[in-house]
C-alpha cells in the first residue's frame, strides 16, 4: 500500500518500543527489570485523582474551550509566576494532550519546508521526528561528555544560519540529566540576543533537580528573551501523571493562537476530566513532588555508583531528571559466545537476552556510545538489575 512519504522520514519512538518489548518478555513470564520507562513509577497523588473524580461525578465530561479551561489556564499562570517569576495573559497559554502534543503543534505553528531548528545532541527521541514531520529540517549540534552533555555557546553560534527558526533547550534534560546552570543559561542567551531566533524551553523536568543552582529557564536569566521564548511544560513527571495526558506552552501571544488554531482541527480540547486533575496538581500541596524528588536522588546516587563499580562502564552523576547515561563503549569489541557487540544496540539487546534487563541504545537518542537507564525504580530493581549488568558484562570477551 502507499504511504505518505513522511512515514518513512521518521521511526517510531525507540523508548515506547523497548518499553513494550520489555512488557512482552514479561507477560510471557520472564523476569524482566525495566530502565526502559521514561516514567515515574509513583502513583499519581490521592489528591489529583480525588479531583477527576469528582469531575466525573460532577458531569465534567463535555468539550471545553479547545486550548484549556479557564480555570487550568489560571492555575498555570500562578504556577509560571510562583516558581519561575514570570507574568503571563491568558491568551498566552495553551493546553494540549500532553508535552510532546504541545512539541509537535508548535512545531506545525512555526515551520515552513526547510526551516532549521536547532537540537542539542544527546537529545529526546521525538524532537527531530517532530520537526521533520512539520517539513523541517533537524540540525543537531554534537554535544560532549566531558562538558556535561551541554551545549557551548560556540557550538550554539557555529549552528545558526539564516535558515534557522528555533533551538530546543532542555533542561534537566532527557535522556542525559544535564542541567545548565543560570550563567550557562545566560551565555546561551548571548549568542541570540541580536538574532530573530526562538527558542523552545522544554521545562519538563523543572522539578527534578539535584544541583547545587535553582531552576532556571533562558528567559528567567534574561528577560529580554522572554518574547522569544516558549516555554513548554506538563504534568507528567512533576505529578506522575504521564497516563492523564496534560502539557502546556506559555509565550507569545502569536504563536499561541496559532497553536490553538491547529488544535482545533485535531485534537480540540486535552480531557476534561484530566484538566480538572492538573488543576489540582498545581494548586494542591506540593510536598508530594518534594517527596518524589528526594527519592529520585537518593536512587541516583546509588545506580551511579554501582555502574562505576562495572568494568568498561563509566558514568557521570546527573544533575537532573531521572535518567544515567552511562558510556559503555569500553565494553564494545567484547564477545559473547563469539558474536561481537560492537554498538548500543547489540549491548542492549544483549542485556535483554542474557540478563533479562531492559535499557535503551544511545543511539536513539543520538549518541552511540552510551546506554540510557531510567532510574524510576525501586531501589531493589535498581540493586539487582545493575548486579545483572555486572555479571553479564563479566561473561563477555
Ligand atoms: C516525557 C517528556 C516530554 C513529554 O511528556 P508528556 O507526557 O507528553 O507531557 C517532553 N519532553 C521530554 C524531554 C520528556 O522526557
Amino acid at each position: 500500500m502507499k504511504l505518505a512519504a513522511r512515514v518513512a522520514k521518521i521511526k517510531p519512538s525507540e523508548t515506547l518500543a523497548i518499553t513494550a518489548k520489555a512488557n512482552a518478555l514479561k507477560a510471557e513470564g520472564r523476569d524482566v527489570i525495566g530502565f526502559g520507562a521514561g516514567e515515574p513509577d509513583f502513583d499519581t497523588p490521592v489528591n489529583i485523582k480525588a479531583a477527576a473524580i469528582k469531575a466525573i461525578e460532577d458531569g465534567f465530561t463535555k468539550y471545553t474551550p479547545v486550548g484549556g479551561t479557564d480555570e487550568l489556564k489560571e492555575a498555570i499562570m500562578a504556577k509560571l509566576k510562583r516558581d519561575n517569576g514570570f507574568e503571563y495573559k491568558r491568551t498566552q497559554i495553551v493546553v494540549s494532550c500532553g508535552a510532546k502534543h504541545t512539541l509537535y503543534n508548535l512545531a506545525q505553528a512555526l515551520l515552513d519546508p526547510g526551516d532549521e531548528v536547532i537540537i542539542p545532541s544527546p537529545y529526546w527521541v521525538s524532537y527531530p521526528d517532530i520537526v521533520v514531520l512539520a517539513c523541517g529540517q533537524p540540525v543537531i549540534v554534537n554535544t560532549l561528555e566531558k562538558d556535561g552533555f551541554k551545549m557551548k555557546p560556540e557550538h550554539l553560534q557555529a549552528a545558526i544560519t539564516g535558515r534557522t527558526r528555533a533551538v530546543v533547550i532542555n533542561s534537566p534534560a532527557n535522556p542525559t540529566g544535564a542541567a545548565y546552570s543560570p550563567a550557562e543559561l545566560k551565555a546561551l542567551a548571548n549568542v541570540l540576543l541580536d538574532k530573530d531566533i526562538l527558542v523552545i524551553s522544554d521545562d519538563i523536568y523543572e522539578k527534578m533537580l539535584y544541583a547545587d543552582f535553582p531552576f532556571a529557564n533562558i528567559a528567567t536569566v534574561e528577560p529580554k528573551m522572554k518574547d522569544r521564548t516558549i516555554v513548554v511544560n506538563g504534568v507528567s513527571k512533576a505529578y506522575a501523571m504521564t497516563g492523564w495526558r496534560i502539557g502546556y506552552a506559555a509565550g507569545p501571544e502569536e504563536i499561541i493562537a496559532a497553536i490553538n488554531k491547529i488544535q482545533s482541527q485535531n485534537t480540540s480540547n486535552p480531557a476534561s476530566i484530566s484538566q480538572k486533575a492538573a488543576v489540582e496538581a498545581l494548586n494542591g500541596d506540593q510536598k508530594i513532588v518534594t517527596t518524589m524528588v528526594g527519592e529520585f536522588r537518593k536512587r541516583r546516587d546509588i545506580i551511579v555508583q554501582l555502574l562505576n563499580e562495572i568494568k568498561g562502564v563509566k558514568c557521570l552523576s546527573p544533575e537532573g531528571a531521572f535518567y544515567v547515561f552511562p558510556n559503555v563503549s569500553g565494553v564494545y569489541g567484547l564477545s559473547y559466545k563469539g558474536k561481537k557487540i560492537t554498538d548500543s544496540t547489540q549491548l542492549i539487546d544483549y542485556l535483554l537476552d542474557e540478563a533479562n534487563v531492559a535499557t535503551v541504545p544511545g543511539a536513539a537518542f543520538g549518541s552511540d556510545d552510551h546506554i540510557r537507564l531510567s532510574y524510576a525504580t525501586s531501589l531493589k530493581n535498581i540493586e539487582e538489575g545493575v548486579k545483572r549488568i555486572k555479571n553479564a558484562i563479566a561473561k563477555l570477551d
